[in-house]
């Protein structure tokens, strides 16, 4: 089952009665590292993971996920994935504590000590409610938890949307700096550039539903960022 690749898709397309989302698409994601993913609206990012992670059926083609195929995955091939967007859906009235202990139930590998590293960025404390905490610190305590249940791939999709300039800031150091972060391979979908130019180490571009690019982001942002300003990012 072990795979070089977290993500590995071949001729893969999905569509929507006739609009076609994915459009033959072979990529291929290693192992390890920051791997950013940024496309213009529309261009199948959301669709992909859909995919991937074996909500939606492939139209045509393979997606593979951690090794295994995505309209097979098993409860247990999910926990190996964290997740973490924008939309803080944790319930206002729950306690952080309480969110932790049912975190620690629900992920055999959870890891106190990952969630203590990258909470330690944040002031937030175990009898806070989650609704007293602010964007930036809900953005934050979702980061921990992911970490927490140390998965081998970790998917941040847009995780900073409408925070501010510090928090953003807080956001990206507690990642960069979390032990639990270097031992998976993270995948950040953004459509701000300058925060993919920090973090990420791989940069992917996708434009309706195919692969449009693929290298280091500073060879990226050197070379491409003339033409990216023309792409209509969101
Ligand atoms: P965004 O950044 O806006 O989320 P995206 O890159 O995630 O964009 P998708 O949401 O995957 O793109 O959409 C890819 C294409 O498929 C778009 O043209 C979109 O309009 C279309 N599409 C997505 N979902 C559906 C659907 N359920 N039915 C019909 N068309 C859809």
């Amino acid at each position: 089952d072990h795979s070089d690749y977290v993500i590995e898709t071949v001729g893969l397309s999905k569509r929507y009665g006739r609009k076609l989302a994915l459009d033959q698409l072979d990529l291929r994601i290693p192992r390890g590292r920051i791997h950013a993913i940024v496309g213009a609206n529309g261009a199948g990012k959301s669709t992909l993971f859909r995919v991937l992670l074996g909500f939606l059926p492939p139209s045509a083609g393979t997606a593979r996920i951690l090794g295994r195929d995505s309209a097979a995955l098993t409860p247990a091939d999910r926990a190996r994935i964290g997740f973490v967007n924008e939309e803080h859906t944790l319930p206002g009235w729950l306690r952080v504590s309480a969110v932790i202990a049912a975190q620690r139930r629900l992920y055999p590998r959870w890891d106190q000590r990952a969630f203590d590293e990258v909470i330690s960025h944040y002031h937030v404390l175990p009898e806070q409610k989650v609704g007293q905490l602010s964007r930036g610190e809900r953005a934050g305590l979702n980061l921990a938890l992911a970490l927490a249940q140390r998965p081998e791939l970790l998917v941040l999709d847009e995780p900073t949307l409408g925070l501010d300039v510090v928090a953003k800031r807080a956001f990206l150091e507690s990642l960069m700096y979390s032990n639990a972060a270097d031992d998976c391979t993270v995948i950040y979908c953004s459509h701000q550039m300058e925060e993919i130019e920090r973090v990420a180490d791989n940069l992917i571009i996708l434009e309706r539903g195919r692969l449009k690019h693929m290298s280091a982001p500073d060879d990226f942002c050197a070379r491409v960022t003339h033409w990216v300003a023309d792409i209509p990012f969101k």
